[in-house]
């Protein structure tokens, strides 16, 4: 496993030679205390297969480096790393019992998972279990059942988080406060509310610039797959037709010279786990999808701006084009891994560690930009001291590459597809599912190397580290007129009212005022994090005033990317700079918590 943020290296690793972890999986498995499985497990669960490798054997030097590091790693564990390398020795202590996997509710990603499953030959419970289980493998939402322990693989609330109108407010959220870092997410305006500030600003940008020639998209809100997308010239050109209303979106400048290959525009799919809220940790998978268009591209012009092929990159629509090319190399075709296009970007000059570094710290800040809300979500839904699993999800980030090699957030995906077959047309209208070898290469190994990573029976570490807040010394009427206003103008929104009482956004917009009433002259960021300390300074007082707090007060530290274990796909994410700044983040939410 490599250190936090490193770039993947396609020359040493090129994609069709990538290994299956598999053959030294057995290695990584853990001990459990207890003896072997339970009767009931036997006879409800799929047993695991024999202990040979599964998927495709290495082959390549790239391939023999990483097998090894595998089961280097083991060597240091002494006896027991050599003695349980599946395929190898084929020794397996007979009371090792295996991680139970609760399948039933998996839908489209339930091929990719059994396959995984099998890699790490831990038990699958294909029609669930009466007993827990260790993980719940959901295909679609948190609430897809009640679940009590163990861990699930989707967070509460995620879903509405990466909509396009939250993850707009949240990313602009960021904007306002850094809005350097937070330059990777095009300028986006809210439908219906912002259309007039849209207007305006364009009008504005345009009179101070004549020559420039935007070109906007427009994206339904909730939608996918392309679904409701068009392009336009000028704000007038939004389609009114009554039906902004019931469909909101965003409306969003269009990056117009993106970055081609073989003339076409294509975009990245990158997988990427958030395991855990607090302490913050998120992995990135080290290889992706690479969706190209099937046109070749050229600048938006009124003539061209319909032609889907050739500005949306989104496989839904591409694989309607006769030009669409299905190929079993991961170096070809309409899709490809992302690491065949950065070898080929490498082989060009490109510093492609700099493109790697660039898009981990997108993906770092847009997580950060979402885990204030996510956390209200998990408050509100698994209340600390209830019985309730433990989350982590698997995120789908789409990037654009710009001409000058930048990453743009597309946008992200709650439920990325995991299926590893496509479509294929036997003849005119008539489809039929065929194995697709690029999804399946990329898709089971982050599967696989998600459940490697959320093993229950790794040694845990422990979060003790508290923080507390308090409110700030502005006349109590003013807070309250503040408070009353700002919630009523949330509330009216219609926004999800999960709790009574202020959301979180009213509570950002609330604390960002006080903060510029409070510290004037600053700049927003300063502000905000001068009224943090001050709250942080009178809760500290407050503690020791009242005793009750012995440990006093904590800032909290977002930790990052603690566990590597050798051999995985998924990297740590880490960007030393962003900590101090997360602080901030993770303030505000606690402060949130602590109102309530
Ligand atoms: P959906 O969820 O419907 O797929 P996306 O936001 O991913 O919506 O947009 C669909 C496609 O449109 C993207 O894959 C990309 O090719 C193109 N696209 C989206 N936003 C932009 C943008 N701001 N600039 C250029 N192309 C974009």
């Amino acid at each position: 496993m490599e250190s936090a943020g490193t770039e993947p290296e396609p020359e040493r690793c090129p994609p069709a030679q990538e290994p299956p972890v598999s053959p030294a999986l057995p290695a990584e498995e853990p001990e459990r205390s207890e003896a072997a499985p339970e009767p009931q497990q036997e006879a409800e669960g799929v047993p695991p297969p024999a202990p040979v490798a599964q998927g495709r054997r290495p082959s390549g030097p790239g391939s023999k480096g990483q097998a090894k590091r595998c089961s280097a790693g083991k060597g240091g564990r002494g006896k027991r790393g050599s003695t349980r390398r599946a395929g190898e020795e084929g020794g397996r202590p007979a009371r090792r019992a295996h991680v139970t996997v609760d399948s039933s509710k998996a839908k489209t990603s339930l091929e990719a998972l059994k396959i995984s499953l099998r890699q790490l030959r831990w038990r699958e419970f294909p029609f669930g279990r009466r007993l827990p289980c260790d993980i719940y493998w959901h295909g679609v939402s948190f609430h897809d059942n009640d679940i009590f322990s163990g861990q699930v693989n989707k967070f509460p609330g995620m879903t509405e988080m990466v909509r396009k109108i939250t993850l707009s407010r949240a990313v602009r959220t960021m904007q306002d406060l850094f809005p350097e870092e937070y330059n990777f997410y095009p300028h986006s305006w809210i439908l219906p509310e912002e259309f007039p500030l849209f207007v305006a600003e364009v009008r504005m940008m345009k009179e101070s610039d004549p020559p420039w020639k935007p070109t906007f998209i427009v994206k339904p809100d909730g939608g996918c797959q392309g679904d409701g997308i068009y392009l336009i010239k000028d704000p007038s050109d939004i389609r009114m037709a009554g039906n902004l209303q019931s469909r909101p979106a965003v409306v969003q400048e269009y990056i117009s010279k993106p970055l081609l290959i073989d003339k076409l525009k294509f975009d990245i799919r990158l997988y990427v786990l958030l395991k855990s809220l607090e302490p913050l940790e998120i992995y990135i998978a080290k290889d992706g999808l690479s969706r190209f268009c099937t046109e070749p591209y050229q600048e938006p012009t009124l003539k061209n701006l319909h032609q889907v092929f050739m500005h949306l990159t989104n496989y839904s629509l591409n694989i309607h084009s006769g030009n669409f090319i299905h190929s079993d190399n991961a170096n070809t075709g309409s899709k490809r891994t992302f690491s065949s296009v950065l070898y080929r970007l490498s082989s060009k000059g490109v510093d492609i560690k700099k493109l790697w570094s660039d898009i981990i710290s997108l993906v770092i800040k847009t997580v950060i930009a979402l885990t204030p809300e996510l956390k209200v979500y998990y408050q509100s839904d698994i209340p600390a001291g209830k019985p309730g699993p433990t989350c982590f999800q698997i995120l789908g980030f789409d990037i654009l590459l710009m001409k000058n090699l930048k990453p743009v957030l597309l946008e992200v995906n709650a439920n990325p597809s995991m299926r590893i077959e496509h479509e294929q047309e036997l003849s005119p209208g008539v489809f039929e599912n065929v194995p697709s070898p690029v999804d399946e290469e990329i898709k089971v190994a982050v599967i696989r190397d998600t459940l490697r990573l959320m093993d229950p029976y790794k040694k845990k570490k422990k979060d003790n580290q508290n923080c507390k807040l308090s409110n700030s010394n502005f006349s109590m009427a003013s807070v309250d007129i503040l408070y009353i206003d700002i919630t009523r103008r949330w509330n009216s929104m219609g926004l999800d009212q999960r709790e009574s009482g202020m959301c979180l956004q009213a509570f950002v917009e609330a604390f960002f005022c006080l903060a510029q009433r409070r510290y004037k002259s600053l700049p927003l960021h300063e502000q905000v994090a001068s009224l943090i300390d001050f709250c942080e300074y009178h809760l500290a007082i407050l503690d020791e005033k009242r005793l009750v707090c012995s440990r006093g007060m904590t800032e909290r530290r977002a930790e990052l990317g603690t566990c590597q274990p050798d051999g995985l796909h998924l990297t740590a994410a880490t960007h030393a700079p962003l900590l101090n700044r997360m602080t901030a983040a993770n303030k505000l939410t606690d402060y949130r918590n602590h109102r309530s």
